[in-house]
């Protein structure tokens, strides 16, 4: 296996200003009425006055109680994968990135850093280039895994001042490329990876298709906007782009589960660039259209697919950015699994997948949305050589991906130093499989595995319940 290299966090913080003006962004592609809302950067100088206005405006206890806790006690240094790896670099300790909105914060909003800034370590951005190096830092150097935030005695959220950090930026259009890019997709066609309605259905029943063959039953369908169902199923939509196989594994599940259910027209994507870039109305318009599908289509419940950001968005922080009620409830499709097995509904032989598998748990599943049993129950059952990482559940290391991390190839180089961590904590295990039940992590863990040669293949929850399957 490869060992890091020698700390990069200067070469990341200086990296040039790269931002979307209005006119840039028209050249990369005509903007619709939805993208018109997504903030591009405007070289008037005036950044520093708009970023410190919506500091104030967007203020809340919780940001504010981490943004004053803090005793720099430094005890979250050993919690952050990018420290462990660069321990000689103090700009990689999670408690060094926080305080560089911190210090803005304790400038214009604390007493202390309005009458004595000196003595606090309080300073105000002066330009566009400090709000850029902030911007390499709140998004090249966090993955806003929040591992920190759970080894913090004072219960300071760093992951949450993060993505705090990085609303303000976006806000002022000041934000990597890629994050710009894929929120603009993402406001453009209701799914972040552009794709067309019929491309969607295509998918849908080309996987109808090889799912009835496999199944030998013509009666195996993947209804779309079909009202009154037990459930409406929403994905990631890398599942239609890069991995429909996950659709069809799905299909034969449900199918033999005997459960109605369907996938709507509009508002199938459970993912959401706002949880990445801090932008709660983005996160809010895609939440939206999934529980509005859900509603128009009266499903009794809301199934999410194996994506790790696209649960906690779906299932918790978007009620909140939407400012609605649970109409339907919602679930992983993780635990609906577990359900029907334990009900006896899925029949299934361990002995069909009997290569060693290890279990990465997603942070945004296990840290910040607390399922963390039900996937090891599930493995327990159609695995036979099911093994722990260490550390696992709420304790594990980010894929290293997360936060949005795999869409910004600037700060690549970096993030798989700094998975080193990732690679050890893989390797031990000995298994040859490592489930997880995110997209996200499957891009993240296989950056991983090509980067440090190991001899593993990542799969997810419902691959290894289809091989286990007694039909
Ligand atoms: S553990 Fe908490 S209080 Fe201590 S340095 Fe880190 S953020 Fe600050
Ligand atoms: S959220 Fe994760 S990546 Fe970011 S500073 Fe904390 S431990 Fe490090």
């Amino acid at each position: 296996m490869k060992s890091a290299s020698k700390p990069r966090s200067r070469q990341v913080m200086d990296f040039p200003l790269d931002v979307r003006t209005q006119e840039k962004a028209k050249t990369d592609k005509a903007p619709c009425v939805a993208s018109g809302r997504l903030a591009t950067y405007a070289p008037d100088g005036r950044n520093v006055e708009r970023f410190l206005a919506l500091l104030s405006r967007r203020m809340n206890r919780h940001i504010a109680v981490s943004m004053i806790g803090c005793v720099h006690c430094g005890l979250c240094a050993d919690s952050c994968h990018y420290s462990l790896v660069f321990p000689d670099d103090p700009q990689m300790t999670p408690v060094a990135k926080a305080d560089r909105i911190r210090k803005i914060f304790k400038r214009h909003s604390d007493w202390t850093g309005r009458i004595v800034p000196w003595w606090v370590g309080a300073k105000s951005p002066a330009d566009d280039a400090d709000l850029n190096e902030l911007k390499n830092v709140a998004f090249g150097l966090c993955s806003a895994c929040r591992r920190c935030t759970f080894s913090c005695p004072m219960g300071v959220d760093t992951g949450g001042l993060v993505r705090f950090t990085r609303g303000l930026l976006t806000a002022v259009g000041i934000v990597p490329e890629g994050i710009f890019n894929v929120s603009r997709d993402q406001w453009d066609t209701g799914n972040q990876m552009g794709v067309q309605e019929d491309d969607y259905l295509e998918t849908l029943a080309w996987m109808r298709d090889e799912a009835r063959t496999e199944l030998g039953d013509d009666s195996l369908d993947i209804p779309v906007d079909k009202e009154g169902c037990d459930f409406l199923y929403a994905i990631n939509p890398r599942e239609i782009k890069f991995d429909p196989r996950s659709i069809g594994q799905a299909a034969k599940i449900f199918h033999l589960a005997g459960e109605s259910w369907t996938m709507p027209r509009w508002g199938w994507d459970n993912t959401s660039f706002g949880l990445f870039s801090g932008d709660d109305a983005l996160g809010a318009y895609i939440a939206n259209n999934v529980y509005e599908a859900a509603v128009r289509l009266k499903a009794k419940r809301l199934v999410i697919s194996e994506c790790g950001h696209g649960f906690r968005a779906t299932r918790w922080e978007g009620y909140g950015w939407a400012r609605r009620d649970q109409d339907v409830p919602s679930e992983s499709v993780v635990v609906t699994l577990e359900r029907w097995l334990r009900e006896g509904r899925l029949k299934v032989d361990k002995s069909r997948n009997m290569l060693p598998v290890t279990f990465h748990d997603s942070c945004n599943v296990a840290r910040s949305s607390g399922l963390t049993e039900e996937p090891r129950r599930v493995l327990k059952r159609v695995c036979a050589d099911f093994r722990e990482m260490t550390p696992n559940r709420t304790e594990n290391y980010c894929c290293t991906g997360g936060g949005g991390l795999l869409s910004m190839a600037e700060y690549r180089p970096v993030r798989l130093e700094a998975a080193a961590i990732k690679a050890r904590q893989m390797e031990a295990t000995g298994a040859k499989l490592v489930c997880t039940m995110c997209h996200n992590c499957i891009d993240g863990l296989n950056d991983v595995i090509k980067h440090y040669n190991l001899d593993m293949k990542v799969v997810q929850i419902l691959e290894l319940v289809d091989t286990a399957l007694i039909r």
